[in-house]
């Protein structure tokens, strides 16, 4: 019983060989792609006592430290921003701990802990990244298709490789045609990923650029997997005015000095960029076609629950 508790027999699965095969691949290639094309990879930041304060309810993940507090980072955008200082093109494998409720424990696609590429690029538009998002994506299941046929063949899947310039879809556009739930009626209907774009400002946090020409609308976009997969990954062009990013935070209620060192940045200039963040978890979880996300790694952290 006590055995079982353990789930001590999963470790010798084969599925679980073949998932970290095609994660291995993965990481490999779209980490290669970055490389050639003159991106330098950045430690991950683990703990700092700024990061992203999220849009959606997640608890706080912080510990004491001296006279001070650290946090668990939830995604490295604030520090992106500042590596922008010392190299155009930067990217990471990001480890993110997000407290995520119970309540989100049976969606497939949450996990407590998870691993982002994270990128970002100096001087980059929507357009660059968009651009580069689907190329880099095309590259990496390529990749995948060629060097991991037999563990595609465990797991029965036809990996479709898409066409560039994927379709895009206007926020407002799904939202009027199908309301809160658009994103999982588009994702079920499409056979390959499409950006969703123009997301309203209320819906994002502070840091992603509002349209100069359109308030209330950002010049960001998520990238959705088809087959009902969902959302592979959110980026966009980034509010680098200080007083455009102070507007911004204390327009979404937060207090200014939750992020006092990222402000100080700022205020000595951060430079306009793009970038994004992909979740590695979801991507194999797409790629390897599984139902649940805690297969794809050996030792998930599902919301409500402690585990090894
Ligand atoms: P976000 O900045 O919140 O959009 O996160 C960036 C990407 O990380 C998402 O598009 C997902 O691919 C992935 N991600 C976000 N939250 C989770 C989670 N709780 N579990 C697994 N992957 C996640
Ligand atoms: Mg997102």
């Amino acid at each position: 019983m006590f055995m079982k508790s353990l789930e001590y027999d999963r470790y010798g699965e084969e599925s679980l060989r073949k998932v970290l095969k095609i994660k291995t691949k993965l990481r490999q290639a779209m980490g290669n792609f970055l490389r050639n094309n003159g991106f330098l990879e950045i430690s991950p930041v683990i703990i700092s006592p700024e990061t992203d304060p999220l849009y959606h309810a997640t608890g706080k993940a912080e510990f004491d430290y001296y006279d001070g507090k650290y946090q668990l980072t939830r995604s490295m955008i604030l520090h992106k921003q500042i590596a922008l200082l010392t190299s155009d093109k930067i990217f990471t494998y990001s480890p993110n701990v997000r407290l995520e409720p119970v309540e989100l424990a049976d969606t497939g696609k949450h996990l407590v802990e998870f691993t982002q590429l994270d990128l970002e690029v100096k001087d980059a538009t929507r357009e660059d990244i968009i651009d580069l998002g689907e190329r880099l994506l095309i590259h990496t299941l390529k990749e995948v298709k060629k060097d991991c046929k037999e563990e595609l063949d465990y797991f029965k899947r036809d990996l479709r490789i898409p066409e560039a310039p994927f379709q895009r879809i206007k926020y407002h556009h799904a939202y009027n045609q199908y309301g809160r739930i658009f994103e999982e009626v588009l994702s079920q209907e499409k056979e390959d990923p499409f950006w969703l774009i123009d997301i309203p400002s209320e819906e994002r946090e502070f840091y992603d650029r509002e349209d100069p020409s359109r308030p209330g609308i950002l010049r960001d976009m998520d990238l959705i997997y088809p087959e009902g997969f969902g959302e592979a990954l959110s980026g966009g062009e980034r509010e680098h005015e200080l007083d455009r990013i102070k507007q911004r935070i204390t327009q979404q209620e937060l207090d200014l000095t939750n992020f006092k060192n990222y402000l100080e940045f700022a205020e000595k200039g951060l430079p306009p960029s793009a970038g994004f963040g992909i979740g590695l978890e979801r991507l194999a979880r797409y790629v390897c076609g599984l139902e649940e996300i805690k297969d794809t790694l050996l030792f998930p952290k599902i919301p409500g629950k402690i585990r090894l």
